[in-house]
Order: structure tokens, then C-alpha cells, then sequence
């Protein structure tokens, strides 16, 4: 098969669409259970229900056998309390991230994740995974446990991550969806949500999707819909062409179950919180670059003239030696660890780390760049587990960086790893290969579905798992564990509800709203130049540092050009139009940011969030939830404690909650 460069050298011209066309053309599938977007939560979700004895639909944007953030890979897994070699308790772990976010997180997810995590992942082992040293390679290491063969991650005492062999378990899940027999509707992009009579805030009954590939329309119909699309890695910024664009998230995350469940009339919280967006396009491929950060956690780090970087505890004492970096410093209760949708940490659930001075060490020229990852540093079994077990499993590294460095010929036991060079800030975080930290690229952080201990969301039938459409959540582990929960509550509820009826208005609406930038002038914008200037609207007047000035006038640029270039642009066939109806759910994801942006009225270190003209840091009056949702037309706040979740009608103890609850 030639290359396209070599079909378009022979035939002066690019190749013709290569899949029927079928606009218009409409089909209805029923399910008990939808599910939307088929990440390693939808998945495992569809998994889940079907062995409920539900009958369920999967759609998903890109090919459920890869697709989604975990589909090339994982190699630790968060919050398995319960695993028999664990010290953390679901309540220490779920107490200490409450503790860390001042409450602005997910009580309910982290509860549910650690008392189900490790089953979670059992099920994965069942499936074909690897969680165990089956080999012996690690024999006698001191992060393994050699009765259950047992490899841990972070804090060697406590045990709770697990470092696992997660290349192959998308695939994993998907052969299980197909033995279970799940119905998948993959390059299917979902564009609407369908509710009963077809109003905002009535019964979720299903959705419509179209179909990327022949531009087909669906109409599914549930009894039980269960969103898991992602977060909306699209949304502060749009360099597809660059080496390591949106690195750290999928192409196609773009908000649309943010987007379509507002636009039901569904609540939200936390839609305020970004995060530092240096994962998202401007940095290097994902653990391409010398680093001692998450994947490289403990990896020693020298200048170019052999000089170690100081590793040093949460209180910035010097540590003495690499053990001490895999341990709680005496006196600490646990490590937490990184990469759990975090954004601080108090100091005894704190990892160590490089010294927090480096930038300015570096600056005084006390390190001489560039830096390395020196791995000849590490015991055999730490170098070997890092470079071929962790680099090999973690999500992009198997082909792209284990296989590519090991043929060029790096020998982790003689040569060193270069970190990127930058200016001295890019060295703030460990992370190195994030690249440097810019303030105006941000990425959605916190924000997702309100979402209660059934993890439904408000609006009836309507469930939601997973990082990002769950509020205050994020890591791997989780989001199957909440799909795997998720999907019991929903199947248990379809059980017992009515027949859903589908609104033809509402899919008539939804269908005309589809099809209309198949018909403009071929010389309107396309969707690439919307994604960018969206994207730039959300730097430009939404970037860390906010004001109500700047966020009232990014709200009118995106309605202006939601009406404007929006309104006329054109797809030239179905997986253009896919991605310009990506684009609508980026205007309301934007938009949801702004308006939550603008009800905080003061500033917040624990979401990173900084109102110019609110500066006051965390005062103690705004230490609450501000749900949000649009009723005819107008978004609408209202106040809830952080502890939601633990008061009436609530029981008053996570356990309490969680037997009532989880079954
Ligand atoms: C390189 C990398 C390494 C990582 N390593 C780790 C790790 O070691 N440990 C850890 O805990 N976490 C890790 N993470 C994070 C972890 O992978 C994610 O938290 C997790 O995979 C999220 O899963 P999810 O199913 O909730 O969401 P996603 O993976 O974002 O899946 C959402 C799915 O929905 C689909 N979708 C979106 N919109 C629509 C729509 N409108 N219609 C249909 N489908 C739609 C998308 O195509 C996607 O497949 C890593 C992430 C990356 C990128």
C-alpha cells in the first residue's frame, strides 16, 4: 500500500473519500445501558453492566481496542487499598486527598476507587493483564512482595500503588466486551443527549451520534445512559501537527459529555479549576526526555558535569540516600503519590522530590545544564524496572521510546537520559519533558458532573464515570473503578424503569444541528481554525490569572464566533464534520469555565485559581461547591458544602455511605 505521499506523487491529487457516504441516513439502536466513550472507564463500565445482564451499547469516537488516554498503556495503578499488602485504609487515602484539596475534590470517587480498586484490577488480571512479577524477574527487590508477587510504586512501605504491566489491558478489554457481547459502535462521535418529552433537566433516554467514517446519524435509546468521555484536552490548546501534541490526553477529548450534559440540563461543579496545561502540546512526547517524575519517581538526576541534583523531603530537608525517596519521612503518615488529579498535596502525604530551588540553582550556575537521568545510579532492579518494565507499559512509551531508544542503542546500565534544554522555570517540576510552564496554557482540571454516592448525575438516568465527566477525580484506576460502579447502579435502575420514548422533535433538532456544515461555501473556516481560535480565546482571556473584565469579553468572543465562523463553517466529508461538532461542545466547555470562573468571586491556591481582582487567597466563606446549570437559556448557580457528600440525605461516614450504596 503506497504511502499518502506516494499516492498523492502518482495521482497529482489526494485520495477520494475511501467510505460510502450516508448522510441523513438514520438508524435506532436500543440498549438498558449506553455508554459514551470508550476509555478504559466506558469499557470497563460496558463490561460491568453486561455481566449485570444488561443489554449495552458502547459508542466511541475513536476504536475501543486503543482508544482513550490508558489505550496505549498504564504502568501504575492508584488507590488499590485493599490489596493484601496495603497499610492505607480507604478512608486514610480518601481523607488525605480531602485533606490535601481543602474539600475541593471527590469525596464520593476516591471512597468508592480505594474500596474497589483492587478488585477492579483483579478483574483486569482475570482478563489477561499482568499485575504480578509471574516471573521472578524482581526477585528479592524491595519494592516487590514475594508472596503475591506484588510490585509497588511510590511509597514502598505503604504499598498501595501498584506498578503493573498495562500495555496490552485496552485490548484486554475489548476482547471482553466482544465475548460479553457488547454492542460497539466505534468512530461514532455522540453529539446530543435525549431526554424525556424533550426537555432540559427531564429523564436522560438515550443520545445521537454521528458516524465519522460514513457520517451515518444514530439515534440511541436507553434506559441507562452512563457518560465516560474524558475531559477536554482540546479546549486550552490545538497543535495537532506538532510532535507530542496533546500529549498527555487523546485528540479526541473535547468536552462532549460536558457539553451535551449541560446542555440536558445537568449540574456541575468545579468547572472554575485548571490546571497547569504543560501536558498539552507544547512539551515533549510523554517520558521522551530525561525526567524523575511519576514513571522515573526517585531517579537521580545530574548536570553535565556529573553534579546530583539533591533529592529533598515535603519539608525540603535533604535526603541522603535513594532509599529515603521511596519511603513516608518519619514522623509522615504516607506518600499519596503523584498523578491522581491533585493539584496539592499537604506535606505528610507529600512525595519527595528534586530540590525546590533548582530553577534558581540552576540560574546562580551551581547546576550547568543540560541535565540528565542517570540511571546507572539506581540498584540493577530499580534501573531495570524503570527502563523496560515502566518504560515499556506506561501509556505512548512501549513503541515510541522503549523500542525506538533500545534500537538506537541506549544501555540504561552505561548511558544517561538528557532532559530538555530550557530556561531555568522549565525545571520547577520534575516532570521535565511537560516542558516549560506557561501560564496561559491551561487544561480542565477539577471539573465534571455532580455526581452523588450512585454516581448519578442530577438528571435521572443519567450516570457518569471517569476522569474528568466525574467531578474532582482522575487516575487510571479510578476511572475503571468508576465505570465498573457506575455501571452497576445503572443497570440496577434500568432494571426497574420504564420503557424510554424518544422525542422525534428533539432528534429532528439535534439532526438539522448536525448536518448543517455539510451545505456552506467550501471557503468557510474548517474545524481546525475553530479549534485554534477557541483555544486561543481560552488562553487569552481565561489563562491562570483572571479578572471579570477579561473573563465577560472572552465569553462575547465565543459567542461571536460561535455565531459568526462557528454557524457557517464547513466539513468536507464525515470525520470533519465529526470534528466540527467536537468544536460546538469546546464553545460550551469554554463557556461553563468562564461563567464558573466568574461566580468565584475571590482567589484559591487549592485550584490554582487567581481572580486579579478577587485576590484574597481560600477565605473561608467561598470554601464551597458552586453547581452549576443553564435553565431556559440562563446558567444558574447555587451553594453546596464540600462535605456534601456526608450529609443528609446522606449517612454521616464514607462506610456507612458505601454499604448503602455500592451494591
Ligand atoms: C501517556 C499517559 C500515561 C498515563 N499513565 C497513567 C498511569 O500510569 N497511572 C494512572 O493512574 N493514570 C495514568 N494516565 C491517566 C489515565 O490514563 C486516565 O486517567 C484514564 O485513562 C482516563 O480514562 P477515561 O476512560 O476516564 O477517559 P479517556 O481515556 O479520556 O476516555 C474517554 C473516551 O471517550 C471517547 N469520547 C470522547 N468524546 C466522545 C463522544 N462525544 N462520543 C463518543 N466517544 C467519545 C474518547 O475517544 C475516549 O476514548 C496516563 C495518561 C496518559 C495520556
Amino acid at each position: 500500500m503506497p504511502t499518502f505521499h506516494e499516492y498523492v506523487e502518482k495521482h497529482g491529487t489526494v485520495p477520494e473519500w475511501p467510505y460510502p457516504i450516508r448522510y441523513d441516513q438514520e438508524s435506532e439502536i436500543s440498549a438498558d445501558v449506553l455508554i459514551i466513550g470508550g476509555g478504559v472507564a466506558g469499557c470497563h463500565a460496558a463490561i460491568s453492566a453486561a455481566r449485570q445482564g444488561a443489554k449495552v451499547v458502547i459508542a466511541e469516537t475513536g476504536h475501543v481496542k486503543r482508544s482513550g488516554s490508558g489505550g496505549a498503556g498504564v504502568d501504575h495503578w492508584h488507590g488499590a487499598c485493599k490489596n493484601p499488602c496495603s497499610k492505607v485504609t480507604p478512608l486514610d487515602y480518601t481523607q488525605a486527598v480531602m485533606e490535601s484539596a481543602n474539600g475541593f475534590s471527590n469525596g464520593i470517587a476516591r471512597y468508592i476507587t480505594c474500596s474497589e480498586g483492587w478488585d477492579t484490577l483483579l478483574e483486569c488480571e482475570e482478563m489477561g493483564v499482568q499485575i504480578r512479577d509471574v516471573q521472578d524477574e524482581f526477585k528479592d527487590a524491595i519494592f516487590r512482595d514475594d508472596e503475591t508477587k506484588l510490585m509497588f510504586g511510590y511509597d514502598y512501605k505503604s504499598r498501595h500503588v501498584l506498578r503493573v504491566w498495562g500495555g496490552n489491558l485496552k485490548q484486554c478489554l475489548f476482547y471482553e466486551m466482544k465475548r460479553l457481547e457488547v454492542e460497539m459502535y466505534n468512530r461514532t462521535v455522540v453529539t446530543s443527549l435525549l431526554t424525556e418529552g424533550g426537555k432540559p433537566g427531564g429523564r436522560v433516554v438515550g443520545a445521537t451520534g454521528v458516524n465519522m467514517r460514513t457520517g451515518e446519524f444514530y439515534v440511541f435509546k436507553a434506559k441507562a445512559t452512563i457518560v465516560a468521555s474524558g475531559g477536554a484536552g482540546r479546549l486550552f490548546s490545538f497543535a495537532p501537527e506538532l510532535t507530542a501534541a496533546a500529549s498527555m490526553s487523546t485528540m479526541n477529548s473535547a468536552g462532549t459529555g460536558h457539553a451535551i450534559g449541560f446542555d440536558a440540563g445537568a449540574e456541575f461543579v468545579l468547572m472554575e479549576q485548571t490546571g497547569p496545561g504543560r501536558l498539552a502540546g507544547f512539551g515533549y512526547a510523554p517520558y521522551s526526555m530525561g525526567n524523575a517524575h511519576n514513571t522515573f519517581h526517585g531517579a537521580p538526576i545530574v548536570d553535565v558535569n556529573g553534579k546530583e541534583v539533591p533529592w529533598v523531603d515535603p519539608q525540603g530537608r535533604e535526603l541522603q540516600t535513594i532509599d529515603e525517596r521511596f519511603l513516608p519521612v518519619p514522623g509522615n503518615k504516607f506518600q499519596l503519590g503523584a498523578g491522581i488529579g491533585l493539584y496539592h498535596y499537604n506535606d505528610e502525604y507529600r512525595s519527595p522530590d528534586l530540590a525546590r530551588d533548582l530553577p534558581e540553582r540552576i540560574r546562580k550556575g551551581e547546576f550547568q545544564l543540560p541535565l540528565y537521568t542517570d540511571l546507572t545510579r539506581l540498584s540493577e532492579m530499580e534501573r531495570r524496572c524503570i527502563f523496560g518494565m515502566m518504560v515499556g507499559n506506561e501509556g505512548k512509551t512501549r513503541t515510541a521510546i522503549y523500542a525506538t531508544l533500545t534500537k538506537a542503542g541506549f544501555d540504561p546500565d552505561k548511558d544517561m537520559w538528557q532532559a530538555p534544554v530550557m530556561v531555568p522555570e522549565g525545571y520547577t517540576h520534575a516532570n521535565f519533558w511537560g516542558g516549560v510552564p506557561l501560564p496561559h496554557l491551561r487544561g480542565l482540571a477539577g471539573g465534571g458532573f455532580l455526581v452523588d454516592w450512585d454516581l448519578r448525575t442530577s438528571l435521572e438516568g443519567l450516570y457518569a464515570a471517569g476522569t474528568s465527566p466525574v467531578f474532582g477525580a482522575g487516575c487510571h484506576g479510578e476511572s475503571h473503578t468508576m465505570g465498573r460502579y457506575a455501571a452497576r447502579k445503572a443497570s440496577a435502575y434500568a432494571k426497574s424503569s420504564a420503557e424510554p420514548a424518544i422525542d422525534r422533535k428533539q432528534v429532528e433538532a439535534a439532526k438539522a444541528q448536525a448536518y448543517r456544515h455539510i451545505k456552506p461555501s467550501k471557503h468557510s473556516v474548517g474545524w481546525k481554525e475553530l479549534n485554534y481560535a477557541i483555544a486561543r480565546v481560552m488562553q487569552d482571556y481565561c489563562g491562570r490569572f483572571k479578572s471579570e473584565h477579561t473573563l465577560k469579553r472572552g465569553l462575547s468572543l465565543l459567542h461571536e464566533l460561535r455565531e459568526n465562523e462557528a454557524s457557517t463553517a464547513y466539513a468536507a466529508n464525515p470525520h470533519e464534520l465529526g470534528r466540527l461538532l467536537e468544536c460546538f461542545s469546546l464553545f460550551t466547555v469554554g463557556e461553563m469555565v468562564m461563567h464558573a470562573s466568574l461566580a468565584r468571586k475571590c482567589s484559591s491556591m487549592y485550584l490554582d485559581f487567581f481572580r486579579l481582582d478577587h485576590p484574597q487567597l481560600d477565605p473561608p466563606e467561598w470554601a464551597k461547591h458552586l453547581p452549576m446549570r443553564r435553565t431556559n437559556g440562563k446558567v444558574q448557580f447555587r451553594e453546596l458544602p464540600l462535605d456534601f457528600h456526608l450529609k443528609a440525605p446522606y449517612a454521616s461516614t464514607y462506610e456507612e455511605n458505601y454499604q448503602r450504596h455500592a451494591r
